[in-house]
């Protein structure tokens, strides 16, 4: 299974790449979580990466295709993969597909995450990050029991610059007129799929799961 997630920043995508490639069994690619290890790390990459990311931009093209070609020629990627945050625009969507058909492999399916913004804007401005260990909270969803403070270890909690409603709103218009075109694109090319990402998680990762196998019978019959 070949698969990439696209949808709004706050459409649940990490956590439905989790439970999805585990179904699948098959690895989940992030490119963010990639872009936050160098960053963590302090490595060029990461320096370069974080100027773009704090100010609600996406990192250029060709840091990122890099990045996904080199994971991409890893061993665990043998029987498929899913891409959680790549591709963004169209010119990383093309590149991808190009450097598919270089290896063989081409993708199977594109599953997008459909959800308001109104609710992309509640559940990322209630987040709150804790300073020591990182852990992620909500005001609404999973409150610490004690206001600003972490319930593992006491630390203090913050809101990160991406989880402020300003640069959320940024963040939704970044995707309006760079990520939205991939659909289409994926559409045009009969691999995609959508479900609608609101309700509860199991739910979602029902329909998801369900969506893909769907599609993956179909081009079986095909
Ligand atoms: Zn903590």
């Amino acid at each position: 299974m070949r698969l990439v997630l696209v949808g709004a920043p706050g459409a649940g995508k990490g956590t439905q790449a989790k439970f999805v490639a585990k179904h699948f069994s098959v690895p989940a690619i992030s490119t963010g979580d990639i872009f936050r290890a160098n960053i963590a790390a302090k490595t060029d990459l990461g320096r370069e990466a974080k100027r773009f990311m704090d100010a609600g931009d996406l990192v250029p093209d060709e840091v990122t295709i890099g990045i996904v070609r080199d994971r991409l020629s890893q061993d665990d990627t043998a029987n498929g993969f899913l891409l959680d945050g790549f591709p963004r625009t169209l010119a990383q969507a093309e590149a991808l597909r190009d450097m598919l058909d270089d290896l063989g492999t081409p993708l199977d399916v594109v599953l997008e995450l459909q959800v308001d913004d109104d609710e992309v804007v509640r559940r990322l401005s209630g987040r709150r990050t804790c300073r020591q260990c990182g852990h992620v909270w909500h005001l609404e969803f999973d409150p610490p029991k004690q206001e600003g403070v972490c319930d593992i270890d006491g630390g203090e909690l913050f809101q990160r610059d991406d989880d402020q409603p300003e640069t959320i709103r940024r963040r939704l218009e970044v995707y309006t007129d760079q990520t939205a075109p991939l659909v289409g694109f994926y559409e045009t090319a009969g691999l995609l799929r959508s479900i609608t990402a609101q309700g509860p998680v199991d739910e979602i990762t029902e329909r998801a799961i369900a969506a893909l196998e769907a599609a993956v019978d179909a081009r079986a019959d095909a």
